[in-house]
């Protein structure tokens, strides 16, 4: 029997004329961590949310732990690149981590439980925020603010964490606080991030898709020219962390070694 998180075959996705993915086939096993990478428009968060259930898929099919996806899934947590709420609204880290709670067909009357508050807090201590649950969210700094993002995602209690480039706008300092926080949650959950940092991807994730509307590579966290080149469609120069350096070609130069 299979062990994956999420299976993807033959995906497509159109946004009107616009292909957004193509033929996408990704099989993410569960317990994994796996990074996305891509240049901008290559798809990325439309796999996320084909993953989610958010987008109409016109081609394929995709299963999270062996169901087919339908909107407003369980079972998945996700941190999106926007965050779909205003930072001037007057709310605490402990309210919206508490929101994360919400199901849907909830009445007017609705309250949440000591269990949700209960709960709520544990994942504010998680992601070590436990002396700033009080504090509103304009008085956040970029890495607190993701991490409460994270803790919201955490609150259903999922098998299967995405998140959308949470380290955009964070310090040096906040991104390994967040990849340490990440490793954490990997030992009881699936992971995928998609990502810019080399960071995250030459020390942190444990596998790599790299993706241009289409899947240009899926295997180990390693660069090669050729991934590159079908990624970016030029040669670019890489630094990789933990792996060997590594500088590929200019346009017109010899490899230098
Ligand atoms: P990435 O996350 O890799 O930057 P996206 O998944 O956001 O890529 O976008 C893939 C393509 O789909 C891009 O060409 C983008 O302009 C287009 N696209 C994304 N969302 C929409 C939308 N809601 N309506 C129309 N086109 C969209």
């Amino acid at each position: 029997m299979s062990n994956a998180a999420v299976r993807m075959d033959n995906v497509s996705v159109y946004y009107g004329q616009t292909p957004a993915l193509t033929d996408v086939c990704l099989e993410v096993q569960s317990g994994e961590y796996l990074g996305i990478i891509g240049p901008n428009g290559g798809g990325k968060s439309t796999l996320l949310k084909a993953i989610l259930g958010l987008v109409k898929i016109s081609g394929g099919s995709v299963e999270v732990f062996g169901r087919p996806v339908k909107s407003g899934i369980s079972g998945i947590g996700y941190v999106p690149q926007f965050a779909d709420m205003d930072k001037n609204t007057p709310i605490s880290v402990r309210e919206v981590v508490l929101t994360g709670r919400l199901r849907p067909g909830i009445n007017p009357f609705f309250r949440f439980s000591k269990e949700d508050e209960e709960f709520s807090c544990s994942l504010i201590d998680k992601v070590g925020l436990s002396h700033l649950k009080n504090r509103r969210i304009r008085e956040l700094s970029g890495g607190e603010y993701q991490r409460m993002l994270i803790a919201r995602a955490l609150a259903t209690n999922p098998g299967l964490l995405l998140l959308d480039e949470p380290t955009a706008s964070v310090d040096a300092a906040a991104r390994v606080q967040i990849y340490e926080l990440l490793e954490e949650l990997n030992k009881s959950m699936t992971i995928i991030l998609v990502t810019h940092d080399l960071l995250a991807i030459s020390s942190h994730v444990h596998r790599l898709a790299c993706l241009n509307r289409t899947l240009v590579y899926h295997g180990e966290p390693e660069f090669n020219e050729d991934v590159v080149n079908g990624l970016y469609g030029c040669p670019v120069d890489l630094i990789a962390h933990g792996v060997p350096h590594r500088v590929l070609r200019e346009h017109g130069e010899d490899v230098k070694e």
